[in-house]
């Protein structure tokens, strides 16, 4: 048996090879660039409760509603069990909050009437509470490769699919490799190495915002049927602000998305006299689109996922960072069919703890007391690991700590992408800081 070849190493591609090898099938995993390359580490790592789709989308909020659960019970260690709160502005957005107590309600979501003093919004005309997480959507990506690899799946980064052949895959750099079956996971880019795809693929640019500190300790939802700027989420030391929807490709934030956003973010926390944006970024989700002329778009189309198989090609489309548990266990079942195997899925076990007791080395950034804080995995390039260590990712963004990155002027240079669109005021004064304590450095050295 040639084994099961998987393309892609963003959440979906991850879960499905731990699913795999835990019913004992070889599995190689090739990925272009590093994990969580893609959409998987360009979200707000929101774990939903699937209060907000409850209205608009009820199978896709039924199946956050039940993974919210289980990933909360095999990867603790990744979840900050924040809850949530939707938040009412205005007497239209009450009057939807019945909508949504009640479609919760049948979806088996849990969600419960505050009093509106006991929203972080003293203006507040409605609050409700449900079950929201934050979760770490790199680890939690690089927790389940892990796994994958130490039951047996080769794993291999820097390493991408040019095209889906007969028998197997091509690679970028000429080669091929064998397969009984390729699962195709590549995200929005799917289509680009299956040329014979019956599915359609829309993808959508999603903006995130960057706060230069914690704007509140939980899950903020604007209560209002999904829109753009309606969601605050705690990430370690900043909040994230999201986000925009709009068809395109392009991982560049725009200014005109940075202010939409930041006017939304003060709508719902008009107590925060000054919310200070750091950095912007985009992200790329891979939707199922549902209309042949593509007339659908955006919020209108479906969170939930589809798997086609095709001439022993599964792909994978749609979907949520939460869901990825009930994808990978989905597509791991076609494909025990198709291989005439047997096995039950056993993802419901623990994820392996891959966070260190004590950090490896000394402190690489003072922001978010950045160090090594993950164990040793053998498919990791260093270059890539200042990701999952999170450095750059706190107050000063690289300032104080891209010297401890191994190709410094890249990573400045993707820094700046997400910085420039979001200079004003304050934030303004500290980048030209940030740039002349950086020339400083370098006279001095
Ligand atoms: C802005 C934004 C916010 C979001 N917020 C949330 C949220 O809060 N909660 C939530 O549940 N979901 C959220 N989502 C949705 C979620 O991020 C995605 O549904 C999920 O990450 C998709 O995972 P994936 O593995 O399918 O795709 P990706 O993460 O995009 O992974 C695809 C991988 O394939 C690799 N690849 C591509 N082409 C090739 C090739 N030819 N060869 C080899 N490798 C290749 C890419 O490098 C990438 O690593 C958000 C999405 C966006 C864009």
């Amino acid at each position: 048996m040639s084994g099961v070849v998987v393309i892609g190493a963003g959440i979906v591609g991850a879960g499905i090879a731990r699913d795999l090898t835990l019913r004992g099938i070889p599995v190689t995993l090739l990925e272009r660039e590093a994990p969580a390359s893609g959409a998987s580490g360009r979200c707000h790592g929101l774990l939903h409760s699937g209060a907000r789709y409850a209205v608009t989308d009820p199978a896709a909020a039924a199946e956050c509603a039940r993974e919210n659960l289980a990933l909360k019970a095999i990867a603790p260690g990744y979840i900050e069990d924040t809850g949530g709160l939707f938040v009412a502005v205005s007497e239209g957005e009450a009057a939807y909050g019945d909508k949504l107590l009640d479609a919760c309600k049948k979806a088996s979501i849990p969600m419960e009437e505050l009093s509106a003093a006991e929203s972080p919004n003293r203006k507040a005309v409605r609050c409700m509470r449900t079950n929201d997480a934050a979760i770490d959507p790199f680890l939690l990506t690089i927790a389940n490769l892990y796994d994958a690899r130490i039951n047996g799946a080769i794993v291999h980064t820097r390493t991408g699919v040019r095209s889906i052949v007969e028998g197997g895959v091509l690679l970028d750099d000429g080669r091929t490799l064998k397969a009984d079956i390729v699962i195709n996971a590549a995200g929005h880019a799917c289509g680009a190495i299956n040329k014979d795809m019956r599915l359609s693929i829309q993808p959508d640019k999603g903006t995130i915002l960057v706060t230069e500190r914690r704007l509140c300790d939980v899950v903020l939802n604007r209560m209002r049927p999904p829109s753009d700027g309606d969601i605050i989420v705690p990430g370690h030391t900043t909040s994230l602000i999201g986000t925009t929807s709009s068809r395109s490709t392009s991982t560049i934030p725009a200014r005109d998305e940075y202010r939409a956003l930041l006017r939304e973010a003060k709508a719902m926390l008009p107590d925060n006299e000054e919310i200070r944006i750091i950095r912007a970024f985009s992200g790329v989700r891979p939707l199922l689109g549902n209309a042949l002329d593509g007339s659908i778009e955006g919020r209108a189309l479906s969170r939930d996922h589809h798997i086609d198989e095709n001439n022993g090609i599964v792909t994978v489309a749609g979907g949520k960072l939460t869901t990825y548990r009930l994808i990978a266990e989905t597509a791991a079942n076609k494909v025990m069919r198709l291989l005439g195997e047997r096995g039950e899925c056993r993802t419901k076990t623990p994820l392996p703890n891959i966070l260190r007791d004590e950090p490896d080395g000394s402190l690489l950034c003072n922001c978010e007391r950045a160090a090594g804080r993950i164990i040793a995995m053998d498919f990791l390039n260093p270059e890539d690991l200042w990701k999952f260590n999170r450095i750059g990712f706190g107050a000063c963004q690289g300032m104080r700590c891209a010297k401890n990155v191994p190709r410094e002027r890249e990573f400045l240079e993707e820094r700046w992408k997400g910085i420039k669109p979001v200079l004003d005021d304050i934030q303004l004064k500290q980048t030209y800081l940030s740039w002349a304590s950086q020339m400083l450095q370098r006279d001095i050295s």
